[in-house]
């Protein structure tokens, strides 16, 4: 149930209402933050699980804390929606079907093995022509919204990604300046791992020891966004013990979304007692790819990249982890780079963990928003640090016969620092 004392800080000012995409989307206040707490409030006073029709309204919710950072009376929106999320997925029945694809997910997503052999089948499905049959016949317009928004979501795979291997350590070049574990991802892993390989040559290129720990799995963030708290819970706990084996002075990662769980690990812990410790400690050590470049000072060259490019603000970057300037000041200072701003950068681009595949339509709506301005801004790259945003863009383009090459910004400054600008984008 949400924390009472949490849900009396807010103040009902309303500030947090045009900062919000789905009141954006429908202007409700029941889908708007100031609404959602309301329907908390409500709950927690008739001492009641939420009803289905606020359950609807807290699925809608994107998690994308826009709200948290409009709100000048510092209400504590992402932990009032996580602790109701987890209480809806202990007592809101769910039908048989959403049962069910809920649990195909998790099943699916917080496991590299198996996310790569769905990628082989994927693969498949794509080079044998199946795909392409299936789409001239119409049958994917036949599919479910959540289906039809997973195979038009599916990230592009050939045999040389589902090939690449991480190296399990870098070495410094140069002298040592500090000692890292590299978080590998979910998907990031299966499905980007240029841009792993890519983090990797650059904190070794700025003077990194790296370590990726072979035991070190899922963080368990789309788990805790999702509100399946005892999953969230057993994946932190074996991230936490595999990095503690580990003697590093951070913990990189370079995906926006795990990033921001990861550094509540200690929240997520808190009642118990034998980890509550550990994971504060472990949670202090996390840092975004570009926050922590940013703190250590560049070592390496940077070669020019004549690009103009615009950086889209990650929710879990901008919003959960308030790091914003570090990934454009990092960008800004490769010679040749041009960042253009996006109107309205702080919206989600709707993609905000498996939000895009739980609620299609309103993700399409969301991101719809935000393609006309990436357009506007006329980029001829587009960057982002998270692999779910980087995916509903790139589809949400595709559909509209449009391509724009797409990068992560450790992928840029791989390129810069290598001298090899060619490489840039997928
Ligand atoms: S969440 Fe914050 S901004 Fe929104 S209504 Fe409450 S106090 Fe105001
Ligand atoms: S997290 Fe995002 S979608 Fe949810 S209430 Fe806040 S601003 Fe709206």
């Amino acid at each position: 149930m949400a924390d009472a004392k949490l849900i009396d800080e807010c103040v009902h000012c309303g500030f947090c209402l045009p900062a919000c995409p789905t009141y954006q989307s429908w202007g409700r206040e029941t889908d708007s933050p100031r609404g959602r707490i309301y329907l908390m409030k409500a709950a927690v006073e008739a001492k009641r699980p939420p009803d289905a029709t606020a359950v609807g309204h807290f699925d809608q919710c994107l998690g994308c804390m826009a709200c948290v950072t409009a709100c000048p009376s510092g209400v504590k929106y992402d932990a009032l929606i996580e602790q109701t999320r987890a209480e809806v997925e202990r007592e809101h029945p769910r039908a048989p079907a959403d049962r069910l694809f809920r649990a195909f997910l998790f099943a699916l997503f917080p496991h590299p093995g198996r996310l790569r052999v769905a990628a082989f089948a994927q693969l498949l499905y794509v080079k044998t022509g199946l795909r392409r049959l299936v789409h001239a016949l119409g049958l994917v317009r036949a599919l479910p919204p959540r289906l039809r928004a997973l195979e038009a979501l599916m990230p592009p795979v050939s045999a040389k990604t589902l090939g690449a291997k991480l190296p399990a350590r870098g070495e410094a070049r140069g002298p040592r300046r500090a000692r890292v574990a590299l978080l590998a991802g979910c998907v990031q892993r299966v499905y980007f791992p240029g841009v792993n390989a890519a983090t990797l040559r650059v904190l070794t290129a700025e003077g990194c020891d790296v370590v990726v720990p072979p035991a070190l799995g899922c963080c368990g963030a789309l788990s805790v966004h999702a509100g399946r708290e005892d999953e969230a819970k057993r994946l932190a706990r074996a991230a936490i013990e595999a990095l503690e084996r580990e003697d590093v002075d951070a913990v990189v990662t370079n995906a926006a979304g795990c990033g921001s769980s990861m550094k509540e690990w200690g929240r997520l812990l808190e009642g118990d007692p034998a980890w509550a410790g550990r994971a504060a400690a472990m949670a202090a050590k996390v840092k975004d790819a570009t926050e922590f470049l940013a703190a250590l000072g560049p070592a390496a060259e940077r070669h020019p990249i004549a690009v103009r490019l615009a950086y889209h603000d990650a929710c879990h970057l901008a919003h959960a982890q308030r790091v914003r300037s570090q990934p454009r000041a990092l960008l800004g200072a490769i010679p040749g780079v041009e960042i253009v701003e996006i109107a309205d950068g702080d919206q989600c681009c709707g993609s905000a963990g498996v939000y895009n595949l739980l609620q299609p339509e309103s993700a399409r709506e969301i991101g719809l928003r935000k393609v006309e301005n990436v357009l506007a801004a006329a980029p001829e790259l587009l960057v982002s640090a998270n692999p779910g945003c980087t995916l509903q863009m790139q589809m949400l383009l595709r559909e509209r016969g449009l391509a724009l090459r797409t990068a992560h910004p450790l992928e840029v400054l791989d390129a810069s620092i290598r001298d090899d600008a060619g490489a840039l984008g997928r």
